[in-house]
């Protein structure tokens, strides 16, 4: 049977960091086998049994995947070297070292994917995977044919062409309009710089649906796993 090196072990049963699972082995919290181990890269075998303070730790925890509705003012990443509120944050009661598919900026909300399923999440990422992504934005002004046109076709960013999107008008009152974008991309701040472009700037985004999956019955800040049929859906 395979070994493996024991701080990688627990960063993988989710109880640290690789570097914060060495930290606990230096400091003899760790045994295997009921004997502490302070030497760091003991190779271990599956069937060996580690605790952790005394606690035994689950070796082959199944992946979790979790559909968050993110609230404005919240940064997607693990950590932010400014000390602002992460999504990970909001997320209680998971063992597992889950981390986001994907990013919403800061002042965006909406349907976000958090999984440990590396493979799952190297797909999504994948440009020619183009998962369907659906924004609901709040825009300045009343958008013209054109600029309708435009948004449709694709706008140049960064020298480089956005794909062809789908946009829905669902209402104006001439000083904003909300205006529905379904897009297969997920260049950076793409939809706020697709409205910007045609003289329209972004006042309020929500990424509606990721997929198939939508917010139905999440409110900002909350959360729920995936049922196993969604999962299914997304491989
Ligand atoms: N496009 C944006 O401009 N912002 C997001 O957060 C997502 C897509």
């Amino acid at each position: 049977k395979e070994t493996q090196r024991l701080q990688k072990v627990l960063a993988h049963a989710g109880v640290a960091s690789r570097r914060a699972a060495e930290e606990l082995i230096r400091q003899g919290r760790v045994r295997v086998d009921g004997g502490i181990v302070t030497e760091l890269g003991m190779q271990v075998r599956p069937d060996q049994t580690i605790e952790v303070d005394g606690a035994s730790i689950h070796r082959d925890m199944p992946p979790v995947y979790i559909l968050l509705y993110k609230p404005r003012g919240v940064v997607t990443t693990s950590t932010d070297p400014q000390g602002r509120k992460t999504v990970l944050d909001l997320i209680s009661g998971v063992p597992n070292r889950i981390y986001p598919v994907g990013r919403l900026d800061y002042d965006t909300k909406g349907a976000l994917l958090l999984t440990d399923d590396g493979a799952l999440t190297h797909r999504l990422m994948h440009p020619s995977y183009e998962i369907e992504k659906v924004y609901r934005a709040t825009v300045a002004g009343d958008l013209s044919e054109r600029n309708l046109l435009q948004l449709t076709e694709g706008i140049e960013l960064d020298g480089k062409k956005t794909a062809p999107a789908v946009v829905n008008v669902i209402g104006t009152d001439g000083k904003t309009s909300v205006v529905e974008l379904i897009l297969h991309e997920g260049r950076n701040r793409q939809v706020r710089r697709m409205f910007e472009a045609v003289g329209h700037p972004v006042l309020d985004l929500t990424r509606t649906r990721y997929g198939h999956l939508s917010l139905t019955a999440l409110r900002p800040g909350s959360w729920r796993k995936l049922t196993d049929a969604e999962i299914r859906q997304l491989y």
